[in-house]
């Protein structure tokens, strides 16, 4: 079964460095727009390990989904170099970049938005990151029991 997973605020932890940047530099309101602040997004906990357990697993397929912050041009290189250092070239083989969601086909896909990027026309299940049935890692691991 192939699962879908979103980066921004699902493996990434976009919204503390936006926070972190817009307290150290007022002046750069869209802090996503400056080069570099993509490649450097820490993980959030338990990502990368919940990532390398469904590669594992026999059931599921993960690949990655990821919408692309189009006012950026480097995102594009810079989510592909996230990957390839936190996660290896078998998931960078498995990145994908589409500003629409619902054009994938698959069984899952696990997603901080529910819209904006048409997650909900997704023709498979969405599991909602950080909804109170969701709210981390641990709670996707138990639901896919991986
Ligand atoms: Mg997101």
């Amino acid at each position: 079964m192939i699962v879908y997973i979103d980066m921004d605020d699902v493996l990434c932890d976009f919204s503390g460095a936006s926070k972190r940047e817009l307290e150290r530099n007022p002046s750069i309101k869209f802090p996503q727009s400056q080069y570099g602040f993509f490649a450097n997004l820490s993980p959030l906990i338990g990502a990368i390990e919940a990532v390398n357990a469904l590669l594992a697993s026999e059931q599921y397929e993960p690949y990655i989904l990821t919408a692309p912050s189009v006012k950026n041009p480097l995102c594009y290189t810079e989510k592909r170099v996230w990957v390839g250092n936190h996660l290896g070239m078998e998931m960078v083989n498995r990145l994908i970049i589409s500003p629409n969601k619902s054009l994938l086909k698959g069984e899952f896909l696990i997603d901080d938005n529910i819209t904006g990027r048409c997650q909900s026309e997704f023709e498979g299940e969405l599991l909602h990151f950080g909804s109170n049935k969701y709210p981390d890692w641990n709670a996707v691991r138990a639901y896919f029991q991986v």
